[in-house]
């Protein structure tokens, strides 16, 4: 696998089109905006998920890198690896609303969206994230895969994150998006910030130490 593949693929989603209502249920997420923007790129099933590479005529091996068991396509990356099996098992995310995974990525985010309350959500889309860069360590720097690592640190980021920064807020208006901090920290790099949603859909303003 080449990093220059996965780059092109990374590249698909920049470029498509990002309509702001359909796309409401992930932008609105109370995440840092690198998640949101994985989490779209998720429902867009565009990950470098080795069948994804494949169908881009990238010559890979396509079992998955966690349990070798399997092609990995997006889903079962997410869902059905016996990886991120036992991550959804530790969470205590309700497996009967994240088990649904008929249709296409989106159909199965949107439908996660509508059952789950808004800070569960939130920590599902972080650790869908956390399962990501933990396939992503095993894969490239040989660390071994640790399911009960892997929910201890998606919920702690998101703990952490939330009580750094507990007067966020975030609000859409019209086709622009405004992210408005109720007050500046000094150690954080964001006051407020107004983009066309095109562009910030796609920026990251996270805070540095999140990074
Ligand atoms: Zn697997």
């Amino acid at each position: 696998m080449q990093m220059r593949e996965i780059a092109i693929l990374n590249l698909v989603g920049s470029t498509s089109s990002l309509h702001p209502e359909e796309w409401n249920f992930i932008w609105r997420a109370k995440v840092l905006n690198k998640i949101r923007v994985f989490g779209w790129k998720l429902c867009k099933d565009i990950m470098p998920t080795t069948s994804n590479l494949r169908r881009r005529r990238c010559n890979v091996n396509e079992e998955c890198p966690c349990c070798k068991d399997s092609v990995e396509s997006t889903e079962h990356a997410m869902l059905s690896c016996s990886f991120a099996r036992q991550v959804w098992a530790l969470s205590h995310l309700p497996w009967r609303i994240l088990s649904d995974c008929s249709g296409s990525s989106k159909g199965w985010i949107r439908r996660v969206h509508s059952e789950l309350a808004g800070e569960q959500f939130d920590l599902f889309l972080v650790l869908c994230w956390a399962v990501w860069s933990s396939r992503n360590k095993a894969l490239w720097e040989n660390q071994l895969l640790n399911s009960a690592q892997t929910v201890a640190f998606a919920s702690s980021y998101l703990d952490s994150f939330i009580r750094a920064i507990p007067q966020r807020l975030s609000t859409w208006s019209g086709n622009r998006v405004a992210y408005k901090f109720a007050s500046l920290v000094s150690s954080f790099p964001v006051g407020i910030v107004v983009l066309p949603e095109s562009i910030a859909a796609l920026m990251c303003v996270d805070v540095a130490s999140f990074d």
